[in-house]
């Protein structure tokens, strides 16, 4: 059957090039070129963008965010199985597609670039998640990326964009939510993937803000959201002891009863109390 790009079908690809899924590779892999196309566009506006790429794998998305226009595509896959199959998309859009035989937590290939960035991936949930977190924080910040468009396991996703008073509420929401604005734009059922994953998926777009939604130093403020998410059910008069001498007051100076839960405080409660801690 005929395909928008005139390339093979990808499970006619899969086949040819022998690219069985790998469980240590976290393969799940996404067949249906209607939906990769879909995510490309979620990406937002690429005409304009280099795209780096995570874990094309067989190149579903990767064909996706070329059809959509990409100005180039940056490519960082570690299993050296999938090269054949990229280099026929590579072929077929001329000067576009780059492909790097790596290992993308080994590597910064933010530096091969140029801007507007725009990163997206469909990953292993673990290394989208660490990966994530090294986006976001300090040297990679601030951001030479404009948005990150990403699969996660739906649970994960949910953690990224977490509002206080929920159990998914923590570090993650936090982080992500300071220095982006974070939203869930597709959810996926294990069947939409090639062998199907025991769990949902979701596809968060962050896109970074110019600015920390809320002045506060970056290591402070850390300090204090790991110190107090890390004992979550107790008071953060408890909780957040050993981070200053009169944390008590503090707290209070902030606007945040000594004797609440991590969970109940907002991102905004956290900064004021993270300048005043910083303060000294
Ligand atoms: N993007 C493809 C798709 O949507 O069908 C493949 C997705 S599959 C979930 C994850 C891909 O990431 C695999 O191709 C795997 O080989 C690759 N991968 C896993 N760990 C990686 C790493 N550390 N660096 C680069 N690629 C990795």
């Amino acid at each position: 059957m005929a395909t928008i790009d005139g390339l093979p079908p990808l499970r006619e690809v899969i086949a040819h090039h022998g690219l069985s899924a790998r469980k240590s590779l976290g393969q799940n892999f996404l067949l249906d070129l209607n939906l990769t196309a879909k995510i490309a566009r979620m990406a937002g506006d690429l005409s304009g963008s280099d795209v780096l790429e995570v874990g094309p794998g067989p190149g579903g998305l990767t064909r996706g965010l070329l059809a959509e226009g990409a100005r180039r595509v940056l490519a960082v896959e570690k299993d050296d199985r999938c090269l054949p199959a990229l280099a026929e998309i590579a072929a077929a859009y001329p000067g576009r597609l780059e492909v790097l035989n790596a290992d993308a937590l080994a590597i910064d290939p933010l530096a091969h670039l140029t801007p507007p960035i725009r990163i997206v991936a469909n990953l292993p949930y673990n290394v989208g998640t660490e990966l994530l977190v090294r986006w976001l924080t300090p040297p990679a910040w601030p951001p030479v990326w404009s948005s990150l468009t990403l699969m996660f396991q739906k649970e994960v996703a949910e953690r990224i964009v977490a509002k206080p008073g929920s159990k998914a509420y923590g570090r993650l929401a936090l982080l992500a939510q300071w220095r982006t604005d974070a939203r869930i734009v597709l959810t996926l059922p294990p069947e939409a993937f090639t062998p199907p994953p025991k769990i949902h998926s979701a596809v968060v777009h962050l896109t970074a803000l110019p600015e920390p939604r809320y002045p506060a130093d970056a290591a402070t403020l850390s300090r204090i959201v790991a110190a107090a998410f890390n004992q979550r059910r107790k008071m953060l008069r408890a909780s957040l002891k050993g981070v200053a001498p009169a944390i008590e007051d503090l707290l209070l100076a902030a606007g945040i009863q000594p004797t609440a839960r991590a969970e109940e405080i907002s991102l905004e409660s956290f900064c004021a109390l993270a300048r005043l801690v910083k303060a000294g």
